[in-house]
């Protein structure tokens, strides 16, 4: 039986088990906290994930389906809260869209235990990998006592995450291309009980975001009622930032300047806001993802993405399924897999984080802006006009298989049928008019006819 050894089993690691122990691997996967079954999560740590096609698509490949259902909650939109009194809502789509927000705790354990139940696949928890040696082809794994074990393997995937050990030993020995992008901006937990969620009538179907430029809070919903939500703010800045809001008088001062009708919501806003870990946005590129056929990163560890278009877990998950597909188009051939990997996904992944930075600054200033707005009602004029031929960027990205790069590849000129439709006055003062229909209808027949 042939080997996989699998260096971490946060989200991506035991999809692939899974998926690759159903191809009648062997695979063994090596994780350095304990196993979160028997033990309480970190606090603060649990933002939750929304998943989206591509994602799902690759858990039901690995059988998951029916199980990860029942973890969701389907969000059709987002709902705005630009002021005390001015409540807006987004649907995502003109069809029901939905993304599906999940805890990533609970979606972690179901991979954990559904990876356990695989046959042929192992999970050894409490070790972690503190480095490789290519010429033995041998790991080496510290446990909790600082115990050093060496194990030998046979190919080696890296799903360690965006602080991938392996990746950092990768860095140190060859010509490899590394970058790193930090975000300005760092995410902190908090959380909408229940009782508190209902009192203020949040709908439960949508993700609710408080816009106020440099500042953010998403919440996103759980199925006990419940939101959880991340607060963005500059992690160090001139004005207000995490740094210096250092007391509980000066917290709240901006807090209730800021975000005044969302204090009563979160009840335990000063110790939550004070104890929970600073999380950082990391875009990290590198290249190449494989050292020979001996050693692959995946996920993560490959690759980091600012979580704005809410893709990192969902471009893992993707990872996992096409890379089983590549090891089975290629069964005795593991560098061809891996090469053949890269090739397929590389290009994808830069549009993505590509992407997720832009799209950072438009759901913190513009989901507000008018004319962002109007964009928004033509672009979805234009699917109601075209609806199997025309989505938006961000349906194409969230709401279907497209490959990322090809997602984007026709953009510029849905922006010049755009751009030309808002030099219309009919266009501004009324998009949904029947003048403005035809003339939608015309402007982008046009357009198209000529480009494609
Ligand atoms: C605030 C925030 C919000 C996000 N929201 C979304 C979202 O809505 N949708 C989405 O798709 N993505 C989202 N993401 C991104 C998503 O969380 C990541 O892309 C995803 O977790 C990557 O999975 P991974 O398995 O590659 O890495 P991780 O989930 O980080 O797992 C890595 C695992 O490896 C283990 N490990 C690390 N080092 C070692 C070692 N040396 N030895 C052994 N084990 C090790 C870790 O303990 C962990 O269990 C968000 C990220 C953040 C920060």
């Amino acid at each position: 039986m042939k080997e996989i050894t699998i260096i971490g089993a946060g989200l991506t690691g035991p999809l692939l088990g899974i998926l690759l122990g159903k191809q009648g691997y062997s695979v063994k996967i090596y994780e350095r906290n304990k196993d979160p079954k028997h033990t309480f999560a970190k606090l603060g740590k649990s933002i939750n994930l929304t998943l989206c096609k591509r994602g799902i698509s690759a858990l039901e490949k690995a059988g998951l389906g029916n199980e990860v259902q029942k973890l969701w909650v389907p969000v059709y939109g987002r709902c705005l809260h630009l002021s005390e009194s001015q409540i807006e809502i987004q649907p995502y789509g003109n069809y029901g869209e939905a993304l599906y927000s999940v805890s990533r705790q609970e979606l972690n354990t179901l991979l954990l235990s559904v990876a356990q139940k695989t046959s042929g696949v192992s999970i050894a928890f409490g070790l972690k990998c503190v480095g490789y040696d290519l010429s033995r082809s041998t790991i080496f794994l510290i446990d909790e006592h600082q115990y050093q074990t060496e194990l030998p393997f046979t190919t080696l995937i890296a799903a360690d995450g965006g602080h991938s050990a392996i990746r950092n030993q990768m860095q140190r020995s060859f010509g490899f291309n590394y970058s790193q992008l930090y975000s300005k901006h760092v995410n902190k937990e908090l959380t909408i009980p229940t009782e508190n969620a209902k009192k203020y009538k949040l709908k439960q179907n949508y993700i609710h975001i408080w816009p106020r430029n440099e500042f953010m809070i998403i919440a996103f919903p759980n199925r006990d009622g419940s939101f959880t939500c991340t607060l963005q703010l500059p992690a160090d800045d001139n004005n207000i930032s995490f740094k210096k809001l250092s007391s509980e008088s000066e917290m709240l001062y901006h807090f209730r300047k800021l975000f005044p009708d969302a204090i009563p919501l979160i009840p335990k806003l000063v110790e939550e806001f004070f104890q929970n870990p600073e999380i950082p946005m990391m875009t990290i590129r590198c290249s190449p993802w494989h050292i020979e056929d001996k050693i692959l990163l995946i996920g993560d560890a490959a690759h980091g993405i600012w979580p704005s278009y809410g893709q990192g877990a969902n471009a893992g998950f993707e990872d996992c399924e096409i890379l089983s597909k590549c090891m089975e188009q290629y069964p005795d051939n593991m560098l061809a897999s891996f090469i053949e990997f890269q090739d397929k996904r590389k290009a994808d992944i830069n549009t993505i984080a590509d992407l997720s930075e832009n799209h950072f600054n438009e759901i913190r200033h513009l989901v507000a802006d008018p004319n962002f707005l109007l964009r928004k009602r033509i672009e979805r004029k234009m699917n109601l006009l075209f609806p199997s031929e025309y989505f938006s960027l961000y349906s194409r990205i969230a709401f279907t298989p497209t490959p990322y790069k090809q997602a984007v590849e026709l953009e510029p000129i849905y922006s010049r049928v755009i751009d030309e439709l808002l030099r219309s006055q009919e266009i501004i003062s009324d998009p949904d008019s029947n003048e403005s229909e035809k003339l939608i209808y015309k402007t982008y027949r046009r357009h198209l006819t000529n480009n494609i």
